[in-house]
């Protein structure tokens, strides 16, 4: 795979699958009636490969005034739960979608058990004993045909009484699967008497519990179930491609009108340093190698959500990104510049000091506190100002101070040189306190009346503005500092385990850091820009005696400069 970057384009025209939808309503079809759905397994939490499909599944129904159904592919109860069905609802709503009605595949068992029993009796499926490595190795290669089942010429009455058998729970699982008889020869291989029923046993349906002992196949429940529902454009991923012309046979077989649902393909999301894969993402929640679905490093839509990403800022990368026929990756950083963009006008601007030392302003008289005000977002005309507090101890970045500082270092130093600390007075280092061990303590500093922020003397321009939050209002946080999940670029294409990619930096927990009072009130996913250091979302599990703060994205854009 190539890394593809793509371009902001900045008219949109029609991306293909939209051009589709115009020339079928142009040609009349469907009596000009769009409908899709989104059509997930609740078998894990959605990520943001499915936000791709979930954007063009009602992106399209919206454009076109048509209805997009949310329907839950739900026919393997051995890995489905409700717990993801009720997450993944919860997800498309925060997105911003709605759908118009909620089904479920397993709402057509009944429906597809009778067609299966039609085939049966249109001599167009059998019963197969054979184990699934046997039928698998009968299968043949694209360039050479398969071997037929010897119980492929099972008489119908035969068929009949066994696959009814199967749904008594007469056999034990794995014993025996109904095929459709179409070509054990057949260029496409899917056409190669696919099975269309197993039996499951062990495990209730998360909606149907026992009932059933015999559950559809992908192919044969998914075209079907657009049918029975009235499904104009059933839009899915590239992989499916290969599936279409069996998904169309199907259909064809018991149709009784000139309508069918059209499959229509576009390129999976992959992203640059994670995977995109339910299956690998449950392994890394059942291994405890992540800290949970909604574990901030994750490409769950609760992870994003949890590390402070909006949902317009994952909508608008969505829109950034398109729709090809072409499978790609997408480089991450471009996903860390919607967030930057989305929150640059939402976020406001606070201090926030990672690793604080005392600074006193020696001529500050003792016991006095002033009110200063600071802007709330220079990015937002109407995110006004807030008041913070002023006196005479304060905590700095102990990395903006320096004892003997180079000539190119132009913060706080006793060398004569002026600083402003922001929203509030220019201030000149006079020395400072250690340890025993060498290391500085307090930093000593004098200000200069005259020059406070808003007024004229605010005018006066110094080399650098450094932040500093007032000692006793400010408050103890500890912050989560995120990065990429993987330590190389496409962990799948690796022939190691994806598990022994993970990178072992991405998570460092920084404690004791110190922020201004205004945060107490701060809920849970509120947004912050920490001055000169990055986005920040408070973490669901922060209270008011211990924030805790999520970096959603650092300040520095990978994506503007290779641009
Ligand atoms: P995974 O491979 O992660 O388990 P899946 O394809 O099995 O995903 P489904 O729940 O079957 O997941 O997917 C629901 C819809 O989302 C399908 O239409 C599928 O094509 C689409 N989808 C899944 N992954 C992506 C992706 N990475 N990019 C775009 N669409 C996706
Ligand atoms: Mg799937």
């Amino acid at each position: 795979m190539t890394t593809i970057i793509e371009e902001e384009a900045p008219k949109k025209s029609l991306n293909f699958i939209e051009q589709i939808v115009e020339n079928d309503l142009k040609a009349g079809l469907n009596g000009g009636r769009v409908q899709t759905r989104f059509p997930p397994e609740p078998n894990g939490y959605l990520h943001i490969g499915h936000v791709k499909a979930i954007c063009m599944d009602f992106g399209i129904a919206e454009k076109y005034n048509g209805i997009c159904n949310l329907r839950f592919d739900d026919t393997n109860p051995v890995k489905e739960d409700v717990e993801y069905v009720d997450s993944i609802m919860g997800d498309i709503k925060w997105l911003g979608f709605h759908w118009k009605n909620l089904y479920y595949a397993s709402d057509y068992f009944q429906q597809l058990y009778d067609l299966a029993i039609r085939f049966i009796n249109e001599g167009k499926a059998y019963v197969d004993e054979q184990s699934a490595e046997v039928i698998a190795q009968q299968k043949g290669t694209p360039t050479t045909p398969g071997v037929e089942s010897p119980f492929r010429n099972r008489p119908i009455a035969e068929n009949l009484d066994l696959f009814q058998r199967m749904n008594k729970g007469e056999f034990p699982e794995s014993s025996m699967v109904l095929r459709a008889k179409i070509d054990m020869a057949h260029s496409n291989m899917h056409f190669r008497d696919p099975i269309m029923y197993r039996i499951i046993l062990s495990h209730p349906h998360h909606r149907t519990g026992y009932d059933w002992k015999v559950y559809p196949m992908y192919d044969f429940a998914h075209g079907q179930s657009d049918y029975f529902e009235g499904v104009t454009h059933s839009i899915c991923t590239l992989e499916f491609e290969v599936h279409r012309p069996l998904y169309d046979w199907y259909i064809d077989q018991f149709a009784d009108s000139d309508y069918r649902p059209k499959q229509r393909e576009f390129n999976r999301l992959n992203i640059t340093y994670t995977v995109m894969s339910k299956r690998k993402m449950l392994q890394l929640v059942q291994e405890g190698l992540v800290a949970g679905w909604d574990d901030p490093r994750m490409p769950t839509v609760c992870g994003l959500r949890r590390r402070g990403y909006t949902a317009e800022a994952i909508r608008s990368f969505i829109d950034r990104i398109g729709y090809t026929k072409v499978e790609g990756m997408i480089d991450v950083s471009l996903l860390e510049y919607s967030a930057r963009e989305d929150l640059k006008p939402k976020a406001t601007r606070v201090c926030a000091i990672m690793d604080p030392i005392k600074l006193v302003i020696s001529n500050y008289p003792a016991g006095q506190t002033e009110t200063l005000t600071t802007e709330n977002n220079p990015d937002n005309e109407t995110a006004g100002t807030r008041d913070i507090t002023f006196a005479r101890e304060l905590y700095i970045e102990r990395g903006d101070f320096m004892e003997d500082a180079p000539k190119d270092f132009f913060r706080l130093s006793p060398n004569g040189r002026e600083v402003r600390l922001k929203s509030a007075y220019i201030i000149k280092a006079t020395g400072c306190d250690k340890d025993a061990d060498g290391n500085i303590t307090t930093v000593y500093c004098e200000y200069d009346p005259e020059t406070k922020s808003g007024t004229e003397g605010g005018n006066r321009k110094v080399k650098s503005t450094i932040n500093w939050v007032e000692i006793n209002s400010s408050i103890e946080a500890d912050v989560r500092l995120y990065d990429r999940l993987f330590a190389i670029e496409d962990p799948s294409a690796s022939d190691k385990d994806f598990r022994d990619l993970l990178n072992p930096d991405s998570l460092k927990v920084v404690t004791g850091c110190r922020v201004e009072a205004a945060l107490a009130q701060a809920k849970p996913l509120d947004k912050f820009q920490f001055l000169k250091v990055g986005y920040f979302a408070v973490d669901p599990d922060s209270t008011p005696d211990k924030l805790i703060f999520n970096r959603t994205v650092s300040l520095k854009d990978t994506w503007a400069k290779k641009n």
